[in-house]
């Protein structure tokens, strides 16, 4: 679907929903995430075909972060076309080494996150982007905002021209099981207060996220979302410390997760790395499992 002129969203099956890939078509193609290892398959490639467009003008493919679900369909369409990949400094490591976000996840969380094989092809980064970056591409300034707290590379691209601000995961909505967070909820919530700074007309995020479960956001509905993914964050972390102060003993992330409402772990154990940081909580470990408990 066009969102805004020359800007199309293809959703890309995922899950019960969707992740969403950016097609920005000017005289060549450039893709904003580019799905799953099957996206170009399923789902790009049709819809490039569809509206009159070759797969073989892709030039440039943009990530807003090294997930799975958004850089997964990159190796095959560099592969096929030859296009530059761009990528957050912080990214690089991600995409260079698929392995690595699992490995790091299992040392962080050991108890909660399994050392699973990795679910993407890994990939050379071209072009290396940070924060106030403006990628000028087929005379389109894209501006780079670095959004960590999803993970550390996250980054939104605004359009100059449309004010359409393309998201990726870095703003995650509130409700069942929002936010996802596999870095910091600490950065998440300064990325929100610094969104709600910047001229977005349009929103599109990586997935259809709560509480209005659509990927385009337009007019009010845009800084209303961001406050929601702030509220979110906010409510879960005082909750975590509720749960920590009122318990008698330490706690491991699971027995934490099980009281807190509609969460999910890892976003528990992110929580918990930033109230350690913080200086607020401690952690011990007995049979190789993290228990966590208020610092008295
Ligand atoms: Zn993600």
């Amino acid at each position: 679907m066009e969102v805004a002129k020359r800007i199309h969203l293809i959703k890309c099956p995922w899950l019960k929903y969707f992740v969403s890939s950016i097609a920005i078509l000017d005289d060549a193609i450039t893709l904003v995430d580019v799905g799953a290892s099957d996206s170009p398959r399923t789902a790009i490639y049709p819809y490039l075909k569809e509206i009159g467009r070759e797969p073989s003008e892709i030039s440039h493919i943009i990530l807003t972060h090294a997930h799975l679900d958004h850089c997964g369909g990159v190796a095959q369409i560099k592969k096929e076309t030859g296009c530059k990949v761009y990528v957050h400094k912080s990214g690089k490591p991600y995409v260079e080494d698929a392995d690595l976000i699992n490995k790091e996840l299992h040392e962080r969380f050991p108890s909660i996150c399994p050392r699973e094989k990795p679910g993407f092809e890994s990939f050379k980064a071209d072009v290396i982007f940070e924060d106030g970056d403006i990628l000028e591409l087929d005379g389109r300034r894209i501006h780079i905002l670095h959004t960590p707290g999803h993970s550390p590379d996250s980054s939104c691209l605004l359009d100059e021209e449309t004010g359409v601000c393309i998201a990726g995961d870095s703003v995650q909505g509130r409700g069942e099981g929002r936010p996802l967070l596999f870095y910091s909820s600490k950065e998440y919530a300064e990325s929100m207060r610094r969104l709600l700074q910047e001229p977005v007309k349009v929103l599109i995020t990586g997935h259809p996220f709560p509480p209005f479960n659509e990927a385009v956001l337009r007019g009010e509905q845009v800084v209303k979302h961001i406050n929601e993914s702030l509220k979110g964050i906010k409510e879960l972390k005082s909750q975590v410390w509720e749960i920590l102060k009122e318990a008698e003993k330490p706690l491991s992330i699971k027995q934490i997760h099980e009281k807190a409402v509609a969460s999910r772990a890892v976003t528990i154990g992110c929580i918990l790395e930033d109230l350690e940081k913080e200086g607020k909580v401690k952690r011990e470990r007995s049979n190789g499992i993290y228990k966590w408990s208020v610092k008295r």
